[in-house]
């Protein structure tokens, strides 16, 4: 078979005596992986690599500990309460493998699967990982397979920019990057530091070299390191163990951690921001219970239509980096969809984003190349009637209530609000929908946020917008239709799952009431028609008061008032101070809130990462995205707490 090449570092991805056998001699043996999972009372074994390279290590590890599992039995969820109590003394507590990798130079599937496809110890595990696997540009990617209980998240880009920006607690490491003398940048003392600021106490590691620059920068960092008999050609090999400091480097949480993962939790809010972190806890196999006393996306998680494309910014800032993640993570699942799913989901693929101004151009242009973007991802198009324009060939329009009821497939559900103060008292008397608090309740419940006292203080605006639904008996519905795309800029339009146009939306922070406005429904058709170039645009005002006399006929006959029609739709988002969502502990609350308008793009990485810090597992972004996301960015003791963080 074929021993993969890199031309790059004129070197070897693996050995050519097997790399198999290396992996097993080199990391899973020096390691001592297997005892040690046998022995883990922690809920959790995380294990970083450097170098990913073809993925062999990762491959072979999640094979080995698919076998643990079955051998050990570990934690069958079918067992009866009791029988699960008197086994758990004896069983393992082991119930997650986290596999953290870096790579600067990833390889493609084709060329993972060309390299790999031969080895037969590892062809079910190959054949998974590369239906998920997909970089498209330097970020965090985290890939999750729930049903082996393993999570890989790959950091792309530099060790040494990568590595320090790592929230994770390590026990194991593979060091497997290209030999010292090809890839000095893959061992220098950032990296040996960094290993030491992600180890514990007994974090042990390995790797395949004995080179003089490799044991000094591990022994400088803190690192026990002996020698031993190398694989195949090569005479010796290190390995060893962390043993400076005593401390763990997890982030603290307010919940019973011993018992994390045997706890259920439960979520105040069936937006998507609650159906993300449920989702998240599905995953695990941890039980979780929603809450809504309206149901499940009523509010701004209602809308006919949202669109998911990532927001850009001319040089890369943590919410750009955030949206991006965000929109590859999602991506991962939306891609995921069967046929049925995705006729529910999916009313639209693709977005033109139309750069109507010097300085829209100016920023674009400057930020698909300083996030390097691959035309996959975006690329500057002209369009035939609206000029210039970004194509995001992976955007969609998603029928966001088709999408929060995906989510909460299997979640339970209950219609009952959850305590927050200002609706406590009048709910608490009148009306049978009200919940004592439960335990481990996490909030994800919007601007409501504000109603509680212990994150009142958080800098949470409630902002309406208004969205014009047109129909085909709309004047300007066969214009809209002519587009095969939905299109952006500073307002949208997309189709909807009903075949409906969905123009949006307003932005208002001031004026808050439900009740229809006139004057935005003119606002919102004037913006329409710049966006898309109409050559002759209509007469609102004609339009408008046709559309009136057919809502309050409408109002009518389904005998409600004039929130909501067949017509339009008015809903509120939740927005902070800096416009960046809010996810992480305030006052010992947990808390997921403040996604604006980009909602449907950030939920389900934002909930993905607030279940890793709630369970103390690895987080999914890099440390500066965590900061600008985390509610202490607003507290008073800002700079102490970040620092601790
Ligand atoms: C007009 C408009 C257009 C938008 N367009 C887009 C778009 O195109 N693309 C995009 O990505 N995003 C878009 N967004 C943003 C996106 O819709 C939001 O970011 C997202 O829906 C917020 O979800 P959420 O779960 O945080 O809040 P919500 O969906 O508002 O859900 C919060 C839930 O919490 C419940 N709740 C409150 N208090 C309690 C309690 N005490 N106990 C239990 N439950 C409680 C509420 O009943 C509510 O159902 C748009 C938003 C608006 C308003």
């Amino acid at each position: 078979m074929e021993i993969p090449y890199s031309q790059a570092f004129d070197d070897i991805y693996y050995s050519s005596d097997g790399g198999i056998a290396e992996t097993q001699f080199v990391f899973i043996e020096s390691n001592q992986i297997l005892e040690r999972w046998s022995l883990s009372k922690d809920p959790i074994f995380t294990i970083c690599e450097t170098g990913f390279g073809t993925g062999l290590n990762f491959l072979y590890t999640w094979k080995l500990w698919e076998e643990f599992q079955n051998k050990h039995n570990t934690f069958s969820d079918e067992e009866s309460d009791s029988t699960s109590q008197k086994r758990e003394s004896k069983i393992n507590s082991l119930r997650w493998l986290h596999f953290i990798s870096t790579e600067a130079f990833p390889l493609s599937g084709s060329d993972i699967y060309k390299y790999l496809h031969g080895i037969p110890e590892i062809s079910e595990q190959l054949k998974i990982f590369l239906a998920k696997y997909n970089l498209y540009s330097p970020a965090f990617y985290r890939f999750i397979f729930p049903e082996s209980r393993i999570t890989l998240t790959l950091l792309y880009g530099d060790i040494n920019n990568t590595l320090p920006e790592l929230v994770a607690s390590v026990d194991a490491w593979y060091l497997d990057g290209f030999a010292p003398s090809k890839n000095p940048e893959m061992w220098s003392d950032t990296v040996f530091q960094e290993m030491a600021r992600l180890s514990h106490l007994g974090t042990s590691f390995a790797t395949y070299t004995s080179s003089s620059v490799v044991r000094k920068g591990l022994k400088s960092a803190g690192f026990h390191v002996q020698k031993k008999n190398g694989f195949g050609k090569k005479r010796e090999m290190c390995f060893g163990y962390y043993h400076t400091k005593e401390e763990s480097t997890t982030l603290d949480s307010e919940f019973n951690s011993q018992h994390l993962w045997k706890n259920e939790f439960s979520i105040a809010g069936a937006g998507v921001s609650g159906a993300s972190l449920a989702f998240a806890f599905k995953q695990r196999s941890i039980p979780v219970t929603v809450y809504d006393h309206i149901g499940i996306a009523e509010e701004a998680s209602g809308n006919p239509v949202g669109i998911f494309y990532p927001h850009l910014s001319k040089f890369p800032t943590p919410a750009s980096q955030f949206s991006l993640a965000s929109f590859y993570y999602a991506d991962q699942l939306l891609s995921s969809l069967d046929s049925s799913q995705k006729e529910k989901i999916i009313s639209q693929e693709g977005l033109l984003f139309k750069i109507n101004s010097e300085e829209k151009a100016n920023r674009y242009k400057k930020s698909l190349e300083s996030h390097s973007l691959p035309e996959k991802i975006a690329k500057l198009t002209k369009h035939e009637s609206l000029g210039e324009c970004i194509f995001f060939a992976k955007a969609r329009s998603l029928d966001p209530k088709s999408y929060v009821n995906y989510l909460l497939t299997n979640v339970m559900f209950i219609n009952k609000i959850l305590p927050d103060q200002s609706v406590d008292k009048s709910l608490e008397l009148n009306s049978n929908k009200y919940l004592k608090k439960p335990n481990n309740l996490v909030y994800c419940n919007s601007y409501h946020l504000k109603n509680k006292e212990s994150t009142q203080e958080l800098p949470i605006k409630k902002v309406r917008g208004q969205l014009y639904y047109s129909d085909d008996n709309d004047p300007i519905f066969p214009f809209l239709n002519s587009f095969a795309y939905p299109i952006s800029s500073d307002s949208y339009m997309a189709k909807d799952t009903k075949n409906r146009f969905i123009l949006g939306s307003t932005f208002d922070e001031f004026k808050t009431e439900r009740a229809w406005s006139e004057q935005d429904e003119e606002t919102i058709l004037q913006r329409a028609m710049e966006l898309i170039e109409h050559p002759s645009p209509p007469n609102f005002m004609e339009i408008i008061e046709e559309r009136k006399s057919r809502f309050i006929e409408y109002n009518k006959i389904k005998n409600q008032d004039s929130i909501e029609s067949n017509l339009y739709r008015i809903s509120h988002r939740s927005q902070s101070k800096d416009r960046n969502p809010i996810i992480g502990n305030h006052n010992g609350t947990w808390v997921m809130t403040a996604l604006g308008s980009r909602g449907l793009v950030t939920s389900l990485l934002g909930g993905e990462i607030l279940a890793s810090l709630i369970l103390k597992e690895p987080v999914p972004v890099p440390k500066s995205i965590l900061q600008s996301l985390s509610p202490v960015r607003f507290s008073k003791k800002k700079s102490i707490a970040l620092i601790q963080e």
